[in-house]
């Protein structure tokens, strides 16, 4: 339950909203299947875009900024979306970050070598660190590109950020899930465990998404935006009803030329990965047994 909840008067928050990763006072749960989003600029610019593009009906409907106030009265706004929960009865959902990176590249774009970030990529593995670095220190583009090593992000492409199995609470304890045998195991954690419901939710998924496939490929926004940090979402309920949506365009953001989205990054391409990381989370759930 969002701490801005109460201060929207008139508004009373739906107890279904499950909110699986971010900040928490980032959303407010509304009435009539509706939640808010706290606004960036970036996300509200590639929402927007979205909702004339082919992808549309791939991403929560995007409906009006709207200004809330927090809890010191001051006017904040937030982006008024489709909650695509509403559409399940106490559904399963997934939260898969998408691409080979998360940060952006001028998160990393700074030279400076930094002592600080030695220390911290020390902790986790003191045997990383060159002789050189060990004296000079390590730039912030080296030590995040390292963290996202210790994850699938960097090899896969994708990286499992949250799973909440219908009657069961949310988990996000897999930052350090990096092979692909782990990662499989996390989507097989996902799936129901009736076989009847199983093969259904299955079907359902791997059709969603070879229709969301092509529909990357012919999207105009998809050719023309980094995504990074976006995620899919994955749904289901004991209905075998299931919905696959792309989420999260919080550092989305638009580029002069296309992208293929389908090669590796290299500081400067802007490259983000996502494809790799589709084509690869394709082919783990085909070979889910039962598929
Ligand atoms: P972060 O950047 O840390 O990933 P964030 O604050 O940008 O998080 P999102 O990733 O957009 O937030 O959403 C967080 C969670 O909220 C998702 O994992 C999902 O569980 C839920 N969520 C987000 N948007 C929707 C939506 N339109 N309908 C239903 N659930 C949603
Ligand atoms: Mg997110
Ligand atoms: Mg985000």
């Amino acid at each position: 339950q969002s701490p801005l909840g109460s201060f929207l008067t008139g508004i009373k928050p739906r107890a279904t909203f499950i909110q699986l990763a971010g900040h928490k006072g980032d959303f407010v749960s509304g009435q009539g299947g509706v939640i808010y989003k706290k606004s960036s600029q970036l996300e509200k610019a590639a929402l927007e875009e979205l909702m004339s593009d082919t992808l549309k009906h791939s991403v929560p409907l995007y409906f009006k900024p709207v200004m809330l106030r927090d809890e010191d009265n001051n006017p904040v706004e937030y982006l008024e979306l489709q909650d695509l929960l509403c559409l399940f009865d106490d559904p399963s959902v997934m939260d898969v970050k998408m691409g080979v990176r998360t940060f952006q590249e001028v998160e990393v774009s700074k030279t400076k070598r930094r002592m600080d970030l030695l220390g911290k990529m020390v902790k986790l593995d003191p045997d990383e660190p060159s002789e050189e670095e060990k004296r000079v220190g390590i730039t912030k583009a080296r030590y995040m590109i390292f963290r996202e090593r210790l994850s699938s992000t960097n090899t896969l492409g994708l990286r499992v950020e949250a799973i909440k199995r219908c009657g069961e609470k949310p988990r996000n304890d897999f930052q350090k899930v990096k092979d692909e045998d782990e990662v499989r195991k996390l989507l097989e954690l996902y799936m129901p465990e009736d076989p009847a419901l199983r093969r259904i939710v299955l079907r359902g998924i791997l059709d969603k998404m070879t229709l969301l496939r092509e529909k990357l490929t012919e999207s105009a926004f998809f050719k023309y935006h980094e995504l990074i940090g976006s995620s899919l979402l994955f749904i289901y309920d004991s209905t075998g009803a299931v919905g696959i949506w792309m989420i999260d365009f919080g550092k989305t953001s638009k580029t002069d030329s296309p992208l293929k989205h389908d090669v590796r990054w290299t500081m400067g391409t802007r490259e983000d990965g996502y494809l790799i990381g589709f084509d690869n989370l394709a082919r783990m759930l085909r070979s889910l047994s039962g598929a």
